[in-house]
């Protein structure tokens, strides 16, 4: 038998070098240095929008999401003005994963997003963050599951470090989640041999999106950066654990979905559409309602979460999920409350400048007629290309785009009808608030009203994320440049000798002369795109689990 694994990716979410460059070259991450000195790194392009879930489908898929159809953490339901969590149900393509046990080679997924529910590999899947939590739904074959918590106490999915402690987060609760995962890693590399192996870690984009302060002052002063720095080491320290267990010919691939950079400016695209007249409020508005909206939703997530945690555990569980039911529906109805639909034409959704056109036919208040769509995309384009940044006077945003321009593929039904692309990675428009009092460029202190959760998050995602690749062709030192997200499986195949499936939109990274030498082998199968079902509107509790997880991340 080979010594196993001969792969080994490091699928680090959120994962940049502007934090990682400066610490590997300051000595404070050894095993990330190592690794980078031994082998070949360089950005790597995420997808548009560089989020998360659009991200890791490119990954793991090597298409654009115009083929696989994953654009954000949520999706509207057809026909409503709800949106409701995506998962690895809604996937149009399929993943390269399937492809590698067709090849022979058995895989191992640890955490990988955007997976649920897990496909039965020949090898185990334990789902990540589109997930209920670890247990046998959402871990294949079902059995792991116990025998993950059996081995690693404590292991789950949410971010117990967002808990605080008397109002201040605390460190130690960070570095135990750290070590829990690299526990349940290493259990997993020696319990479950596997040809491929994929561990992901989450913890260094949750940490960034709460501590990676834009003021240079705010990061300077101990605790704050003491928490991403120590996530940073923690995190490498775990590496070093799980890299002594490869054998050393092992390929070592460490990739991350998307960046990470400081916000510094929020802008409420709902404002920007109000202003051009694209967005109407009901005439009727009752004063006071806005303010009424934000003082009832809950001040913070740490004596909340506790509180819920008491509430669940004495409440009857029928009660339990009636009342979590309906503080959903509160807030699905709040979403949108405001808009009179009759006169709207667009509206804004998501977690990146996503604008929605209010279609006749497709919304159940549609008022956009088919011959009308070109002139109102047109309008909501120079809406969002006219709007500056008051503080500088530079344009929000570079460019506004439409499925057509963005993406190749059959598949755009989940994406916005214009996305919005910032001029640089501190402009967030994630706060979506369709109030009429609420202001364009929204203060800190003001979104902390609105949105608790989403506002303690001090950073958003930027679109370069991290490649690197140590062992078989991979050169020493050398740097990449221009890699995008997809390109990496295929790489990958590549590397191994193996024939590329036909019809991936990701192509091997290679230089030319290498590919030269040893070209790409095109395989006669075609990968069959599975069967996708639609996000569902009826509530259950799985998706109350997963939509509490993007509440306390700040993701919705
Ligand atoms: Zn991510």
């Amino acid at each position: 038998m080979t010594a196993q694994p001969r792969v080994l990716i490091l699928a680090l979410d959120g994962a940049t070098f502007d934090l990682i460059g400066p610490w590997v070259d300051a000595g404070r991450l050894p095993n990330l240095g190592r690794l980078i000195r031994e082998g070949v790194h360089g950005r790597l392009r995420s997808t548009t929008p560089p989020i998360t879930p659009c991200a890791w489908t490119s990954f793991s898929t090597a298409q654009n999401p115009g083929r696989h159809g994953i654009y954000d953490f949520q999706q509207f339901v057809p026909g409503s003005y709800e949106l409701a969590p995506t998962n690895g149900a809604q996937r149009r393509a399929r993943t390269l994963w399937e492809y590698l046990n067709q090849r022979g080679l058995t895989v191992g997924l640890f955490n990988l997003p955007w997976m649920y529910p897990p496909p039965p590999l020949d090898g185990y899947c334990v789902c990540g963050f589109d997930a209920p939590d670890i247990n046998p739904r959402a871990v294949h074959p079902p059995e792991l599951s116990r025998e993950l918590h059996a081995a690693v106490p404590g292991l789950s999915l949410a971010a117990e470090f967002l808990r605080k402690r008397e109002g201040a987060y605390d460190p130690e609760v960070l570095r135990r989640q750290v070590q829990v995962n690299v526990q349940a890693a290493l259990f997993l590399l020696r319990e479950r041999p596997v040809d491929v192996c994929l561990l992901t870690s989450m913890l260094l984009d949750q940490v960034a999106h709460f501590f990676y302060y834009a003021d240079p002052a705010a990061r300077g002063c101990g605790p704050i950066e003491d928490m991403l720095l120590a996530a940073h080491e923690w995190v490498d320290e775990g590496l070093g654990e799980i890299l002594s267990l490869v054998p050393p010919e092992c390929l070592v691939l460490g990739v991350s979905d998307h960046g990470v950079a400081p916000t510094t400016v929020h802008v409420n695209i709902a404002r920007a559409l109000a202003d051009a007249g694209l967005l109407v409020y009901r005439d009727h508005q009752p004063r006071g309602q806005t303010t009424e909206l934000a003082t009832t939703r809950v001040p913070s997530s740490g004596p909340t979460s506790r509180l819920k945690r008491a509430l669940a555990a004495i409440l009857p569980s029928s009660v339990w999920l009636w009342l979590r039911r309906a503080r959903h529906a509160r807030r699905s109805r709040e979403r949108y409350a405001a808009v009179d639909w009759s006169q709207t034409r667009a509206f804004s959704w998501g977690n990146f400048a996503q604008v929605r056109l209010n279609l006749a036919g497709r919304e159940p208040h549609g008022i956009v007629r088919a011959d009308e769509r070109g002139a109102v995309v047109e309008q909501v384009k120079r809406a969002l290309l006219e709007l500056r940044d008051p503080a500088t006077g530079e344009a929000l945003f570079a460019a506004a785009l439409t499925p057509e321009e963005l993406y190749s593929g059959p598949h755009t039904e989940g994406a916005a009808d214009v996305l919005g692309i910032p001029t640089h990675s501190g402009v967030d428009a994630s706060l979506h608030l369709p109030t009429p009092e609420a202001p364009l460029i929204v203060t800190r202190d003001a979104a902390l009203m609105a949105s608790p959760e989403m506002a303690e998050k001090v950073a958003g995602h930027d679109p370069e994320g991290v490649f690197i690749a140590r062992g078989g062709p991979f050169r020493c030192g050398a740097e990449v440049t221009g890699a995008g997200i997809g390109e990496v499986l295929p790489t990958l195949l590549h590397a191994l000798g193996l024939a590329l499936p036909q019809g991936l939109d990701g192509r091997p990274i290679f230089e030319p002369s290498f590919l030269s030498e040893h070209p790409v082998q095109k395989g006669d199968a075609s990968l069959s795109p599975p069967e996708a079902s639609g996000p569902q509107a009826d509530d259950d509790e799985d998706r109350r689990a997963v939509e509490d997880r993007l509440r306390d991340l700040g993701y919705l």
